[in-house]
């Protein structure tokens, strides 16, 4: 058991994905350890969503081996995938539906899962409760689909920009729960546009780009490292300038 709890999370060697022409993962490592939450930058078309979608065992990769919770998603994918929680970048759930119906139905998806109850109160939606997707503000369904990520309690968490377009109030109320899932010991792989929320949530960032990992630490080993004394004498360096430093592109514009 103690052996189970120190394994890492997910451990993922030489992932390359081709599209025609385009390799649009060049061979990717990475580890997230328990209780880890790793953020995957990287300007658009980087290869950052092609990579988590290997990961989720939505796309076949090319090459490259990939271990969850210390089984091979190749040959373990139900087990796989009864552990992990998923909230896609984008993700298309029947409209006319009300929250507990949607988180019910996902509910049903599991050998195991929570009470669909018990996780609509955790995101706050008890009042949304019969509400239909429709009718809901961006950052509620973005609740729902946190929601429905929670509901078979996972271990593992992939979060693909998940609060892009919320208002700094709901991305502010997306961290604080991603920080309590975190301290309960889930692991989160996360990509984002935002450097704020990787500064605020990620122990360890990787940047990508044309589909490899072209620098890796902790936000704070980032900075030094890349900006050293060039803004040191200046201001506090940040994430944004380690990115612009490293692929000559804001984060903000891709
Ligand atoms: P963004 O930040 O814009 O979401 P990303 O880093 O997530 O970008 P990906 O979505 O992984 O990037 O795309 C990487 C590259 O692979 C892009 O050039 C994209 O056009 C290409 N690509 C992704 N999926 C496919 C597909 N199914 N068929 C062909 N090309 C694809």
């Amino acid at each position: 058991m103690a052996a189970a709890a120190e394994r890492p999370a997910l451990l993922a060697h030489g992932l390359t994905k081709q599209y025609g022409e385009l390799r649009a993962v060049d061979g990717i490592s990475l580890t997230v350890n328990r209780g880890e939450c790793i953020a995957l930058l990287g300007p658009n078309g980087a290869g950052k969503t092609t990579t988590v979608e290997m990961l989720e065992g939505l796309v076949r990769p090319d090459a490259g081996e990939i271990t969850i919770l210390g089984r091979s998603l190749a040959t373990d994918r139900q087990f796989v995938l009864e552990r992990i929680g998923v909230v896609l970048q984008e993700t298309t759930l029947y409209k006319r539906y009300t929250v507990a119906e949607t988180v019910a139905l996902f509910a049903s998806f599991y050998a195991q899962s929570l009470s669909p109850e018990v996780v609509i109160k955790r995101l706050q939606l008890e009042d949304k409760a019969s509400t239909q997707l429709r009718n809901l503000s961006g950052g509620q369904r973005q609740r729902v689909y946190l929601a429905c990520a929670l509901i078979n309690d996972p271990e593992l968490l992939f979060l693909d920009e998940p609060t892009t377009g919320l208002d700094p109030q709901a991305r502010r109320s997306i961290w604080e729960l991603v920080a309590e899932l975190k301290k309960e010991g889930r692991s989160v792989l996360l990509t984002t546009h935002y450097m704020e929320e990787a500064e605020v949530l990620a122990d360890r960032v990787l940047i990508i780009d044309h589909g490899k990992v072209i620098a890796e630490g902790t936000p704070q080993q980032l900075i030094r490292d890349t900006c050293g004394e060039m803004v040191k004498q200046v201001r506090q360096g940040t994430l944004e300038d380690v990115f612009l430093q490293l692929t000559g592109r804001s984060m903000r514009n891709g």
